[in-house]
């Protein structure tokens, strides 16, 4: 796991306090489009880094973390198109930058890449402080570290090319399973991964791929055959970011 932590020293005590850097790609307000969360004013917070290896990831310039990349995040901000820059942010930088920048959206959704391979609580654990809802979105493919208030969306990425295996502490953490599907055989990976592991009451959301029509057919006929939901990418079909 990358940690991102620097430890400090404070003279005066001795005390040591622990500060969490978080690469981040993009961060931006907008409405949430998938989930149970459609519809929701959000401001996500991207991070760099994934090794998980979707053939079809549509944020492919947040895989690699290259040092070459590193910009201020003056610039990060200022980027105009996705590009594989990224800049270090500590929580309050990123708190106070969401504050500066005039976001009304109380509610965060931290996304990538895979968020999880970092520790999230220090940022949750501040925006919850401060009265915000958090959300994260991962691949259930490590291990997830986050408050107990945070909103786990698991998008589990199954026989992916960087070969993780998807872990039973991420699919009992969900509060949501929304899993990409285009062909029969991802239903039936689903299925087989949901009698796998033991999942509480959670409601289970098929997300038909890149809004292709034979996936999004697929994906109403086996959400009413099992009473799951459909999650379709509103912000897709809307136009927006
Ligand atoms: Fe892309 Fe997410 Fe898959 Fe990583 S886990 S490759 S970011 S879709």
């Amino acid at each position: 796991m990358i940690t991102g932590a620097n430890k400090i020293h404070h003279n005066a005590e001795e005390k040591t306090i622990t500060v969490m850097t978080y690469k981040i790609n993009e961060l931006f307000e907008t409405i949430q489009g998938e989930g149970s969360f459609t519809g929701q004013p959000s401001i996500f917070i991207r991070l760099q880094g994934c090794p998980v290896g979707c053939s079809w990831c549509d944020t492919k310039h947040t895989w690699d973390v290259e040092l070459n990349d590193q910009v201020t995040p003056e610039e990060m901000l200022t980027k105009t198109e996705e590009t594989t820059q990224w800049a270090s942010f500590s929580v309050h930088d990123i708190f106070d930058l969401v504050r500066e920048k005039g976001y009304r959206a109380n509610h965060i959704v931290i996304t990538g890449g895979e968020p999880c391979m970092v520790d999230l609580t220090p940022l949750c654990q501040l925006f919850e402080q401060e009265g915000y809802s958090t959300q994260i979105e991962t691949s259930g493919t490590f291990e997830i570290n986050t408050t107990e208030k945070c909103w786990v969306t698991v998008s589990p990425k199954i026989k992916m090319r960087g070969g993780y295996p998807i872990l039973s502490s991420a699919m009992s953490r969900a509060n949501e399973i929304k899993h990409p599907v285009a062909t029969e055989q991802h239903v039936e990976e689903l299925k087989s991964l949901l009698a796998l592991h033991k999942v509480k009451d959670t409601a289970i959301y098929l997300q038909p791929i890149s809004q292709k029509k034979r996936a999004t057919e697929l994906a109403i006929e086996t959400c009413i055959a099992n009473n799951w939901r459909l999650s379709v990418q509103v912000h897709k079909y809307i136009g927006i970011e």
